[in-house]
């Protein structure tokens, strides 16, 4: 296990006297969690819950739930979900003990999970008691030709309330098991890809239902520290982030999505026409890792401002790739930003870089 230690440790340590933005990090598994709390991270800003639910046995009832074809199935599938779900967030929520986790609800778009070989199309065809071929119908009737800006995000949540009721059941049964424990989970529940306020509104009066219906179940009337909040990751949602900050706690700047519906560049084809293509004067930064330059910047300055023009001191941090990146970190503490969140390994880095914004800020 990698530990920071010796001088690099103290070199930490004065980095930390003098930052004022909180580094957070991008963790979805309680060793990587674990990893970046030793690295320094003060909480979880992205927990990215898709990742969860690719192994062999889950991936089954993910898949069926997917394929199912009325509300009975569904909530079938993700009743056999939920247990996988409550153990993961226990987990992170244990390796965490006492510092915020930011759980995102469900964001890719669900054909990504979709079998394609007949084996596996076969085992779900038995689950949900149909043909394979019929398997396979039904899941090319999910094909989309834009997914990114398709199906995804909150607008799944909207079309499946079910999914949304599974997670954050999870996340409450786990922060009441780890209560028992005397464990202090801290879980913030973020809703991605909301483009308009009305979205929100809805999915966090959902969420709210759902907690409560939760915590009766379980006959639990201690106090739980949940808040809810979402993901400005869509140019309009920046744009009229006064509106959507009227139903959220906190936001979270989703830069990877930001970046790319901005300059209308696609994040997943990076590196096929556009790094020569931006050599040709074109921009003189790569958008997807530079913020300060690259206008996306301009967009997080707004919905901050926005933000707090109608919830003073709302919270605010950055989960994208840029939240890693030091020029983007010092333009984040410049922006006012609470916090940044990176992956594990550049939590180090990210202490060094906010402090080095804070210095720059005084002179
Ligand atoms: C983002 O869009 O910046 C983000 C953090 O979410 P994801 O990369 O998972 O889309
Ligand atoms: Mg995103």
């Amino acid at each position: 296990e990698p530990k920071l230690s010796g001088d690099f440790a103290k070199l930490m340590k004065w980095a930390d006297e003098y930052r004022t933005l909180a580094i957070r990090t991008n963790a979805d598994s309680p060793a990587d969690s674990k990893r970046a709390r030793e690295f320094g991270a003060e909480g979880i800003g992205l927990c990215r819950t898709e990742h969860m639910f690719f192994d062999a046995e889950r991936i089954t009832h993910m898949r069926t739930m997917i394929l199912a074809q009325d509300e009975k199935d569904r909530r079938a599938a993700l009743k056999k979900l939920l247990p996988f779900q409550r153990k993961d967030f226990e987990g992170i929520f244990k390796a965490m003990n006492g510092l915020p986790v930011t759980v995102r609800l469900l964001d890719p778009p669900l054909h990504e999970f979709l079998p394609h070989e007949t084996a596996s199309q076969k085992i779900v065809a038995k689950e949900l008691g149909v043909s394979a071929a019929e398997v396979a119908k039904r899941g090319e009737a999910l094909h989309e030709s834009n997914p990114m800006l398709g199906h995804r995000g909150c607008r799944l949540s909207v079309t499946y309330p079910e999914i949304l009721e599974m997670q954050v059941r999870a996340i409450v049964e786990a922060a009441i098991n780890c209560a028992g424990k005397k464990i202090k989970a801290m879980p913030e529940i973020m809703i991605p890809l909301v483009g308009t306020a009305n979205e929100l509104e809805l999915l966090r009066k959902k969420v709210e239902a759902t907690i409560e219906e939760t915590k009766a179940a379980k006959k639990f009337d201690g106090k739980l520290d949940i808040s809810i909040g979402t993901m400005i990751e869509i140019p309009r949602a920046a744009l009229t982030a006064n509106e959507i900050a009227a139903h959220a706690d906190f936001f979270s700047f989703g830069t990877n999505d930001l970046t790319q519906m901005t300059f209308g560049y696609s994040r997943d084809d990076v590196n096929t026409f556009l790094p020569d293509y931006l050599q040709q004067e074109i921009l003189n930064v790569d958008p997807f890792q530079s913020l300060d330059t690259s206008g996306v910047g301009q967009l997080v300055e707004m919905g901050v401002e926005k933000g707090r023009s109608v919830k003073k001191g709302l919270k605010v941090g950055i989960c994208g790739e840029h939240g890693g990146d030091p020029a983007s970190i010092d333009f984040c503490h410049k922006a006012g930003l609470d916090y940044v969140s990176c992956s594990p390994f550049r939590v180090p880095i990210a202490r060094l870089a906010a402090a080095q914004a804070a210095l720059n800020a005084k002179k």
